[in-house]
């Protein structure tokens, strides 16, 4: 639960601190950003809480988070950008066994 509970935090934080100007929609389409998720229906089972995503779901490949994070220094594709890096680091905490959290 703590995981999808940053997904949703660490977004709003972000935008409230880098896009207050368009907070709403900068948090809707990083929010929308979530469904990159869906390539999880894909694998054995949907969900495993000790499973690290990336590298292992078709959308969380290192060359697609390279792709990610090169939209997000275009600004009309910024927002998506950022919310995917957003998501995929938060994604990578989990592939530490370490909790921190
Ligand atoms: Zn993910």
């Amino acid at each position: 639960m703590l995981h999808i509970s940053l997904h949703l935090v660490v977004p709003l934080a972000v935008v409230g601190l880098f896009f207050k100007k368009d907070w709403k929609i900068a948090y809707f389409i990083m929010l929308s950003t979530m469904l990159v998720d869906l390539d999880h229906l894909l694998a054995n089972p949907i969900y495993d809480p000790n499973r690290c995503s990336i590298g292992f779901h078709p959308l969380h490949q290192p060359w697609f988070i390279a792709f990610y994070f090169i939209l997000s220094f275009y600004p009309k594709t910024r927002f998506i950008g950022v919310g995917l890096v957003i998501h995929m680091v938060l994604d990578a905490i989990d592939c530490y066994p370490i909790s921190f959290l």
